[in-house]
């Protein structure tokens, strides 16, 4: 019979006997694993004698010796010399120690299982009768993607230490959640959302997991952000694992940093999954590459809060693309203090409504159109405004627009 065991190789001395494509493959495997590989091979492979020569394994050009074996907490032995992988074998009985033998997986007392990942999760896979690696990978390959399609329940059981998790959702078409943020989702206990994102996938969670909505109160005004970080440290500290679930990244224009600090400031553990931000996905689900060489080679990405900012219509002097976050109220006043800066009054405006939502639109103007074509097409947040060549109708679909020289200030 074969019993299955996870076995942490982190730090331990793991050696390889033959360095041929096996041998090479079931290294690489181990130093992920953080195992520290020894390769003995006398005639080793090119892809060994790199690995060698980055510092990643230490590798013995000789034929293998009993004592190669002295303290190895695992051994495989790849050679194509079956004779020579019997004796290894045989020296690792003899020694208490697991070997792999890889001509017959059967004679050796360790197999290795077909292994897949899912966040903190090993899957493994091994035949219990004879070998058939391929037949074992077909299986793991069917359960992982079976656990990644989100359809699992992955909460923890065992009552342990809370935890919060930040996870940028994207900028709302459910495809742009990440398969790390869609993982996390299905880890909670709790999710505090907001209102932008892919909330959409919020729907499947089981009816016990509690999903707290702070976009927005039942006055329709959003929750104040000290009462998020109440909320999300208050779970996390009676045990649950809370997913604080944001719209494109967490930390662009997201305030993750400051949950970040309350959580630290309570003693809560926090980790982030990095999200798709709206400044750059939404922009180019719309046709708009943000930067494009011999055209625009900087962009800058800042919020119309920050109104007539100077930076912003410093950028736009020097022919960087603008790209402007919560910025559907103080576009005129930007506008205005681009034009009385000296900004081309033909260069591009592009606003994108509800990027990659069913309800996308997207409205063209110039800086001097902006104010008045915005305002007659109802533009309502949330939106992203961009300003710039790269915004230009059409841009990718004309090469000479697209790679045409910088034009920079408008000098008349
Ligand atoms: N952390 C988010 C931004 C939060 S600020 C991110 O990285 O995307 C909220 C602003 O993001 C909105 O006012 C709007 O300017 C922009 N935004 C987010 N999602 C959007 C979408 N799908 N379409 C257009 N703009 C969006």
């Amino acid at each position: 019979m074969t019993s299955l065991v996870g076995l942490d190789l982190a730090g331990r001395r793991v050696v390889v006997v033959g360095a041929g494509a096996v041998g090479v493959r079931r290294t690489r495997r181990f130093l992920e694993d953080g195992a520290r590989v020894v390769l003995v091979d006398p005639d080793p492979s090119d892809d060994a004698r790199r690995m060698a020569s980055h510092g990643d394994v230490d590798l013995l050009e000789r034929q293998v010796a009993e004592t190669d074996l002295d303290d190895a907490w695992l051994v495989v032995a790849a050679t194509a010399d079956d004779t020579v992988n019997a004796r290894v074998s045989a020296w690792c009985e003899d020694r208490r120690t697991w070997c792999v033998n890889a001509s017959d997986a059967r004679t050796g007392s360790a197999r290795v299982a077909a292994t897949g990942r899912h966040g903190d999760l090993a899957i493994g896979v091994v035949g219990v009768e004879a070998p058939d690696p391929r037949r074992a990978a077909t299986v793991r390959d069917a359960l992982v993607r079976h656990v990644s399609a989100g359809q699992v329940d992955l909460r923890r059981h065992r009552p342990g230490h809370g935890r919060v998790v930040l996870v940028g959702s994207g900028p709302g078409d459910p495809d742009l959640l990440t398969t790390g943020g869609r993982e996390a989702v299905r880890t909670a206990d709790v999710v505090v959302t907001d209102r932008l994102g892919a909330t959409g996938i919020l729907d499947e969670l089981p009816d016990d997991v509690l999903v707290v909505d702070v976009g927005k109160s039942p006055t329709n005004h959003p929750v104040p952000q000290e009462e998020i970080n109440r909320i999300l440290v208050e779970h996390a500290l009676a045990g649950r694992t809370v997913v604080r679930f944001k719209g494109g990244d967490p930390y662009v224009f997201g305030r993750g940093g400051e949950e970040v600090h309350a959580c630290r400031a309570a003693g809560v553990e926090v980790e982030i999954v990095p999200g798709i931000t709206s400044a750059f996905s939404v922009p180019a689900l719309a046709g708009i590459p943000v930067t494009q060489r011999g055209v625009a080679t900087s962009v800058l990405v800042t919020s119309g809060h920050a109104g007539a900012d100077p930076a912003t219509t410093g950028a736009l002097a020097a022919g960087a693309t603008v790209v402007l976050l919560m910025a559907v109220t103080s576009l005129p006043d930007i506008c205005a203090a681009a034009l009385a800066d000296g900004v081309d009054p033909d260069l591009p405006v592009a606003v994108v409504e509800r990027g990659s939502t069913a309800h996308e639109r997207v409205t063209r103007a110039t800086v001097a159109t902006a104010s008045t074509v915005m305002a007659d097409a109802g533009v309502r947040p949330p939106a992203i405004v961009v300003i710039g060549r790269v915004a230009a109708e059409g841009f990718l679909d004309d090469p000479v627009c697209a790679t045409g020289p910088s034009r920079r200030r408008h000098d008349g």
